[in-house]
């Protein structure tokens, strides 16, 4: 990546450019190859996040148990998952404004969890950070609306110090967001509500 422009190609396909930001970054985008190679890399991207089931994830979880054949795919996922990340890193730091902070602990599984919600045209995307999850875990965050939908948040695993924040987004508006759950296969960690 060599050209400094290419890192707004995430906020562009986020929808959080501004109508100045976007008209000037379409007429750069027709005279540089390297933000149109990264714009092809990143377009599914948006697409991707809402079309993504708790179901999906289900089967992302089943994978490591069968044999050779599905480990292209389980490779190609695992790219798109550090993409995601990558972007919603890039978005964030683009465009930090800060939006409410929703924060729960649950007394039996002893995980306290903070998550900061920020408004996006496109939805709303989650700063979710994490105290005393066991190590190793691979845990998902459900987000669940209104009207009794869900989608997946994000999902990572906990290898790191504790305390990491892991970026997470979803395609419901903040107001339409019932509650959020971080879990680890079936079991709930710890439940956030506003
Ligand atoms: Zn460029």
């Amino acid at each position: 990546m060599t050209c400094t422009h290419a890192l707004d190609v995430g906020a562009y396909l986020f929808g959080s450019l501004d109508l100045r930001e976007r008209s000037a970054f379409e007429r750069h985008l027709g005279g540089c190859d390297t933000c149109r190679a990264e714009m092809l890399r990143l377009a599914p991207l948006p697409g991707l996040l809402g079309r993504l089931t708790p179901d999906d994830v289900e089967n992302l979880d089943d994978l490591p148990t069968v044999a050779p054949k599905p480990r292209k795919r389980r490779l190609l996922l695992a790219t798109a998952i550090a993409v995601v990340v990558a972007l919603a890193t890039v978005v964030v730091l683009l465009r930090p404004s800060p939006g409410p902070t929703w924060a729960a602990s649950d007394a039996n599984t002893g995980v306290s969890a903070s998550a900061q919600m920020i408004t996006r045209s496109w939805g709303t995307e989650i700063r979710l950070s994490l105290h005393d999850v066991p190590l190793g875990s691979r845990c998902k965050l459900l987000v669940h609306d209104k009207k009794g939908q869900r989608e997946i948040g994000g999902w990572w695993g906990t290898s790191t110090a504790d305390g990491e924040t892991v970026p997470g987004s979803t395609s419901f508006q903040l107001d339409a967001i019932d509650h959020m759950e971080v879990m680890v296969d079936d079991r709930i960690l710890v439940t956030l509500k506003r």
